[in-house]
């Protein structure tokens, strides 16, 4: 990372003044669950309402295509209505880690393509990928956990932070980016953006900590609304599974290195209670 390099004299000052910024800004948040920290200084180099624009400019795009070929779900298709019921639970848990989100139009899709694949967009954009409902024969706990950690990349505005660290090319075209590398590879009948913005590929990949972030709230939010925590493990146990001869494009933006279930792991003690507390609000066993 550029800004730990040794500096150049003159800028000392500047990068101590950026150090103390950051440690700021990344204490932790005191919440019972999981511990992660404050949002980065990052996201607010770049405006909020420019990122969630053009993420909805591309989401409508990428739904039209999806119509035009057929493979936009119904809202009677059954897999739309999982995916929106266990959205619906995720939500307004989801909001309580960004002001902004509680305004955002949230919208569920799923699309009808082999691909193992789903995101969350800036302004709650979601869509979901057949294939990695069925390939994966995922229950609902573990789409819950798919959701959860989707979700916590646009709650957390990783992408915005990513834009904000130049670490992506610079402004819409960072998002058009950002869309590209989450829709590419999918089912081969759905070209056009997603083919020439493909080159933007490899640059979507969230750093670590934004993995782990998302991982750990993602278990978390999914904890909160009653969905068992545990199928974080098995939802990345399967993932490792499939990583055979077609790798699920999931994984070419998650790797499932074994410290990343080790680490789910570690933190299932602390949000167990707060799944059994909330099957016991909604009268379960
Ligand atoms: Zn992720």
């Amino acid at each position: 990372m550029k800004f730990f390099q040794k500096p150049p004299k003159n800028n000392k000052f500047k990068l101590l003044t950026l150090c103390l910024l950051l440690i700021f800004f990344r204490v932790g948040a005191a919440r019972e669950g999981v511990n992660v920290g404050a949002e980065s200084a990052f996201t607010n180099l770049v405006p909020a309402e420019q990122v969630e624009q053009t993420a909805k400019q591309q989401y409508y795009q990428l739904l039209n295509e999806a119509k035009s070929n057929r493979a936009l779900a119904a809202s009677s298709h059954p897999l739309f209505l999982q995916v929106s019921a266990i959205s619906r639970r995720l939500i307004p848990i989801a909001v309580t880690w960004n002001k902004r989100a509680q305004n955002w139009k949230w919208e569920v899709n799923v699309i009808g393509s082999n691909t193992v694949n789903a995101f969350c967009m800036p302004g709650g954009k979601i869509a979901v990928y057949s294939g990695l409902l069925q390939q994966l024969k995922l229950t609902d706990d573990e789409v819950a956990m798919v959701l959860g950690h989707e979700m916590t990349h646009a709650v957390r505005e990783h992408a915005r932070e990513r834009m904000g660290k130049g670490e992506v090319t610079q402004g819409v075209a960072a998002v058009g980016g950002f869309v590209a590398a989450q829709v590419f590879g999918i089912d081969p009948r759905l070209t056009g953006m997603v083919a020439r913005q493909g080159s933007e590929l490899l640059l979507l990949k969230f750093s670590r900590q934004d993995e782990t972030e998302a991982d750990l709230i993602g278990m978390e939010l999914a904890a909160r609304a009653g969905y068992d925590p545990r199928a974080a493990i098995t939802l990345w146990q399967k993932m490792s599974q499939m990583n055979g001869n077609s790798p699920p494009q999931w994984l070419s933006t998650h790797p499932a290195a074994q410290t990343r279930i080790k680490e789910l792991e570690n933190n299932l003690s602390r949000v167990m209670p707060l799944y059994q507390q909330a099957r016991k609000n909604q009268g379960l066993p």
